[in-house]
């Protein structure tokens, strides 16, 4: 004997309904909002209260991708496990910071470019980041030549002054040697 089409959709149909039947009926769909289990009237929302909620901009109870993420920044985290060669208790995200605020240095560094902030003399910050002392024609002569100080920054500055002390005093020192020259002829 073999079962007709109708009769195999009927025993389908039966056990799709059975299986209806283990849900209960009132509550047949969730509220978009706040996710309670309601029956269905005409509106995804269980009252006029989660639909304003949902109409100000909230998001609805399974839109986790429109939730707020805590901002926990890079700040303060350390390693604690990680594949062998990792240091544990270090500092993950420094490297990280760190690129950043030469960045911000650097940047600063243009902004005193433009700005003309940088007041010392015969220092020249030029297009690499790298502050550079360069010497009178007067220093020159004395054997001073033009010094790379580095990355432009408190270090680089400090060796630029230092620089243009040591070429005032060469300076001073030749200028009396000369005096002393001229008084013995
Ligand atoms: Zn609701």
């Amino acid at each position: 004997m073999t079962m007709s089409q109708a009769a195999v959709a009927a025993m389908i149909e039966r056990a799709l309904l059975r299986a209806d039947d283990s849900k209960p009926s009132n509550e047949a769909i969730e509220c978009f909002a706040c996710g309670r289990g309601m029956t269905y009237k005409g509106s995804r929302f269980c009252g006029k209260r989660c639909s304003d909620y949902y109409d100000s901009g909230a998001p609805g109870k399974a839109q986790d991708w429109r939730r707020s993420k805590p901002d926990y920044g890079i700040t303060g985290w350390k390693v604690v496990a990680g594949p062998p060669g990792t240091e544990i208790r270090t500092d993950y995200y420094k490297p990280l910071r760190d690129a950043f605020e030469r960045r911000k240095a650097n940047a600063a560094g243009k902004a005193t470019r433009r700005g003309g902030r940088n007041l010392i003399p015969n220092y020249t910050i030029k297009a690499n980041g790298h502050g550079y002392w360069q010497p009178s024609a007067t220093s020159r002569a004395l054997g001073f030549a033009s010094v790379d100080c580095g990355f432009d920054g408190d270090e680089a500055r400090l060796k630029a002054r230092a620089l243009n002390e040591a070429a005032s005093a060469a300076r001073r020192m030749a200028v009396a040697a000369e005096n002393t020259n001229r008084e013995a002829a």
